[in-house]
């Protein structure tokens, strides 16, 4: 009879195990077979700068991505924010083209995205490297935790949107997330090979140490935060691709080079 319930059991743990992510994969391969609805690609053409830009094989597969992340994706609206669908979709958008020249997710899981309404404060102890705790007061506009959870500001959302200062935050926070797919946030996302790894090291580190010293005039046009730490330095290089690729392919052609090998995506053809 224990023997009985033993394999019973097995055989349902084998079912959840193996049939969940089955029934998964073909719902998410269903959703992203569907086109996407026309209000839906409105809002995308009416109110992101970019997306009037993308060529028609990019936006069907950010279209794919966008369907696939939308059903997946929990968002929580904070500090009273009631999240909209206009919301949701021009936010998971930006992170979608992310995805589009790999034609998969980077990121292990949807991140939870919690929405504020505006920059927001976080207040708490932080240690240093000696391990000095202080009390700090921050305002944020964006923040990415490595339990797959991504905290934004949606007055930040909406002037990226309209493309006014070279920023992106979406990309920018969901950049952390593909940063830390390999179990640490260090600026060098998962590569394919030992020697990818390698060439990419010595080209982020080069520009990196570039960036801090600010000789030439294209340096000083990139972020100063990305002189921040490596893993700002990563996801403000990916941010700076995607709506400044003329900057980051002057200032430093070779991180573009890596940028446009990793995302399978050229996006200073877009915008030329
Ligand atoms: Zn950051």
């Amino acid at each position: 009879m224990a023997l009985f319930w033993l394999f019973s059991l097995t055989a349902a743990l084998v079912a959840v195990l193996v049939y969940a992510p089955i029934r998964r994969y073909r719902r998410n391969r269903r959703l992203a077979a569907q086109p996407l609805p026309a209000t839906w690609q409105q809002w995308l053409q009416d109110r992101w700068w970019l997306y009037p830009y993308l060529p028609d094989t990019v936006r069907l597969a950010l279209h794919r991505q966008l369907q696939v992340m939308l059903a997946n994706t929990d968002f929580y609206g904070c500090n009273g924010l009631t999240v909209t669908e206009p919301m949701r979709v021009l936010t998971l958008a930006q992170a979608a083209l992310m995805n589009a020249g790999v034609g998969r997710m980077q990121w292990s899981g949807f991140p939870v995205v919690l929405l504020y309404p505006e920059a927001f404060v976080r207040e708490g102890e932080v240690a240093d490297e000696l391990g000095l705790v202080a009390y700090e007061r921050q305002e944020l506009l964006g923040e990415s935790w490595e339990q797959g959870k991504v905290v934004l500001s949606w007055a930040d959302i909406e002037q990226d949107l309209r493309g006014e200062d070279g920023h992106c935050l979406v990309v920018h926070e969901y950049a952390h997330q593909l940063d830390g797919r390999d179990g640490v946030m260090d600026g060098t996302p998962p590569l394919d090979t030992a020697q990818d790894l390698k060439r990419w090291a010595a080209v982020m580190a080069a520009a990196y140490e570039d960036l801090c010293q600010q000789t030439s005039a294209s340096a000083r046009l990139i972020d100063p935060y990305a002189m921040t730490n490596p893993e700002e330095f990563f996801s403000v290089m990916c941010e700076t691709f995607f709506v400044r690729p003329d900057v980051l392919h002057s200032a430093y052609p070779q991180v573009y080079g890596e940028l446009k090998q990793f995302f399978r995506l050229d996006p200073f053809l877009w915008v030329h």
